[in-house]
């Protein structure tokens, strides 16, 4: 099982980000309206995700860090309709082999919370009593010291950082009643809080992760027909200097980075803008769960669509229409 493990986490952590996604989605399966992101050095000293979310028991707590014991999926039937984030029961099992995992959990009827600390070995760690309030902390610890192979392949501090904040900000846009914290090295790096429900938060959302200046310069957009919809802001490319991170297309509450998607939207700035470099938009899509796969690979950001031409055709339509007839607000540069 330890090889197992190694095998699948090379499939899900590729560096201290895919650890922050899988812990923070975890959280939010929990239920969590509040999650802090603590790090060191980038990630790899250490990672500390702290949620208010449902919490384990003693007893499903050894589970959790047992390969596929995934409390989130109960038939095969299920895997059609998954509305939770994650289903593989891979992710902590993954990061045990790769990383000292420690789990401290409350459930909100405890009277105290337990911990466990899983080393990687075959051994199923037995959970003891410890203090938290009701809710969740996994500690991640010393990110590949088993595997220095891979540890070669870690960036700079500023680098992981980089990847964890474009994530956090993806999350939170993706969960605007949800509040997010992340620190760095003991610095606060982004606080996001949550200011009520729903998509009425999301303007402020939008300001607080991109900017005052994105919100100022883009259109608004809410388009739906034959089971779909599309809505969220579409700035003109002039927008700003570094576009590429300001990109984010959710498909039914998850960020994806879709080909499909990608050549659609591009095809509409395209067409009305006559260029399509570098558009700047925070797009959200929805439609049956059962017209989109979104389990296509463990950790790549792709789906697949049923009806492929339609979505395309949509998305093209909705956004061409927009661009083409809002005159971009005024403010743009
Ligand atoms: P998956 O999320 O795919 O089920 P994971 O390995 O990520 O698999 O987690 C295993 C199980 O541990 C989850 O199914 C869930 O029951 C439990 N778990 C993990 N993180 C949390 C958390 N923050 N709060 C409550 N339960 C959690
Ligand atoms: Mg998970």
């Amino acid at each position: 099982p330890q090889l197992i493990n190694q095998i699948a986490a090379g499939e899900v952590i590729e560096r201290p980000a895919s650890i922050v996604k899988e812990l923070v989605e975890n959280s939010l399966d929990a239920g969590a309206r509040q999650i802090e992101v603590r790090l060191e050095r980038g990630g790899a000293k250490r990672i500390l995700v702290r949620d208010d979310g449902c919490g384990m028991t003693a007893e499903e707590l050894p589970l959790a860090v047992s390969r596929h014991a995934t409390s989130k999926i109960a038939s095969l039937a299920d895997l059609e309709s998954v509305a939770t984030l994650g289903f593989r029961g891979e992710a902590l099992p993954s990061m045990a082999s790769v990383a000292r995992l420690r789990i401290v959990s409350r459930r909100a009827e405890g009277e105290h919370g337990f911990a466990i600390t899983a080393d990687g070995s075959d051994q199923t760690p037995a959970a003891e009593p410890a203090a938290h309030a009701p809710g969740t902390s996994v500690e991640v610890q010393d990110l590949f010291f088993n595997t220095p192979a891979r540890r070669k392949f870690l960036r700079t501090e500023k680098t992981e950082l980089g990847h964890i904040e474009q994530l956090i900000r993806r999350v939170a846009l993706a969960h605007a009643a949800v509040g997010f914290r992340l620190e760095h090295n003991g610095r606060s790096v982004l606080d996001l809080r949550a200011a009520g429900g729903g998509e009425a938060n999301l303007p402020q959302r939008l300001e607080q992760t991109l900017g005052g200046e994105f919100l100022a310069a883009s259109l608004v957009l809410d388009d739906q027909a034959i089971g779909l919809r599309l809505f969220g802001w579409v700035a003109q490319p002039a927008f700003s200097r570094s576009q590429a991170d300001r990109q984010f297309f959710f498909v039914n509450g998850r960020m994806v980075r879709d080909k499909l998607v990608t050549h659609a939207v591009r095809q509409a700035y395209q067409d009305v803008l006559h260029h399509s470099r570098h558009p700047a938009y925070v797009l959200f899509f929805e439609l049956d769960p059962r017209q989109v796969d979104v389990n296509v690979h463990p950790a790549k950001q792709e789906v697949r669509f049923r009806e492929a031409r339609q979505v395309h055709d949509f998305i093209f339509r909705a956004l061409h229409r927009r661009l083409a007839g809002g005159t971009m607000a005024e403010g743009m540069p």
